[in-house]
């Protein structure tokens, strides 16, 4: 198995920096989905816990009751549970789905402002507010999500101004269908980092505090640093000679004699095999021939093999985001805190 290596001092430099833009770090709502976009869930909300931050969001019910005791609050983007739960609150995604939840549940609304994936039509507000009183369910926010706060356009603009038209009139439903209090939120990382005078009640957080927060050179931000870094132990060295082909398909040829190691990581643990042929480690490995599921060829013969420690390096190199090489990573191999 390989291993990843979780840096808690990097981890808590991001959250400080974030902090400052959110101007507390009870503001930030850690974004923990995707097994904390491949982190590991359960150490990332320890830390998370650690350096004092209350409230969370996942994808899934399991995940949030996982870490529940961590938490003031969890949001659960998209699922509907079987039962309530005193500190998750569930996203209405649409208007056909608030009669499917729990009486009592405690609900958020998300509403569209131009990314068109999930979320119920602005002017289908007040038809969720009459439809969410008549279910008994408990509304305690109303979000929306940005499609493009990451480029240097007017879109950013233009969903915050939709916003705020639904802020405006969700203030003025909440009085009339008696609902007493209400968060707004609307910042993704790179919304948050773009914003000057941050007044929103909560801030989602995700790959910014991963360290892997990627803006146009306009909006350039303070310095994150990567939390994860990806090693892989050495199977066997071989000493070869010139012109031998290595791997399946025997698609790469020495140019000289040379020693390989094959370390146990592949495409099988999420190291993606588009990075076959052409990827080179930070420390200037150069990768042998074609990804196997669960070895990969390095002209090195190090016991242990730095992979990455930036996912954006990779993804570069794959043609990809960050996010991607980071979700890839499967859950089984082991973490350690460093
Ligand atoms: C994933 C997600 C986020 C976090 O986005 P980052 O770009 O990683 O900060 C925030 N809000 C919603 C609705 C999301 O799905």
């Amino acid at each position: 198995m390989p291993f990843i290596k979780i840096n808690k001092q990097n981890f808590f430099h991001n959250l400080d920096i974030i902090a400052q833009k959110t101007q507390s770090k009870d503001k930030i709502a850690l974004v923990l989905k995707d097994n904390a976009y491949g982190h590991g869930l359960k150490i990332m909300a320890s830390l998370a816990h650690e350096y004092g931050i209350k409230k969370a969001v996942v994808q899934n019910d399991r995940e949030a009751r996982s870490i529940a005791s961590l938490f003031e609050d969890i949001l659960v983007l998209a699922d509907i549970p079987k039962e309530r739960a005193s500190n998750i609150h569930y996203t209405i995604n649409s208007l056909d789905q608030i009669a499917l939840f729990p009486k009592g549940a405690k609900v958020e609304l998300k509403v569209d402002t131009g990314m068109h994936r999930n979320g119920i039509a602005p002017q289908e507000t007040e038809a969720a507010f009459a439809a969410i009183r008549r279910r008994g369910l408990e509304l305690v926010g109303v979000f929306s999500h940005h499609r493009s706060a990451d480029e240097l356009t007017s879109e950013w603009f233009w969903q915050k101004e939709n916003f705020k038209k639904i802020k405006k009139n969700a203030m003025e439903l909440a009085k009339k269908y008696g609902v007493k209090k209400l968060r707004f939120h609307l910042d993704n990382s790179a919304s948050t980092m773009r914003t000057q005078n941050f007044n929103e009640d909560i801030a989602r957080i995700g790959i910014a505090a991963y360290g892997c927060l990627e803006m146009p050179k306009a909006l350039k931000t303070e310095e994150f640093k990567p939390v994860l870094s990806l090693y892989a132990d050495k199977i066997s060295t071989k000493k070869l000679p010139k012109g031998a082909r290595i791997g399946y398909g025997g698609t790469h040829r020495l140019q000289n004699d040379a020693a390989l190691s094959t370390y146990n990581i592949g495409y099988g643990d999420g190291f993606l095999r588009c990075l076959s042929h052409n990827y080179t480690t930070p420390e200037g490995c150069k990768i042998a021939g074609r990804i196997s599921m669960d070895n990969s060829s390095f002209y090195s013969d190090k016991e242990h093999l730095l992979i990455f420690e930036d996912a954006r390096e990779v993804a570069k190199q794959a043609g990809t985001i960050s996010y991607e090489i980071l979700t890839s990573l499967k859950p089984e191999i082991p973490r350690k805190v460093v």
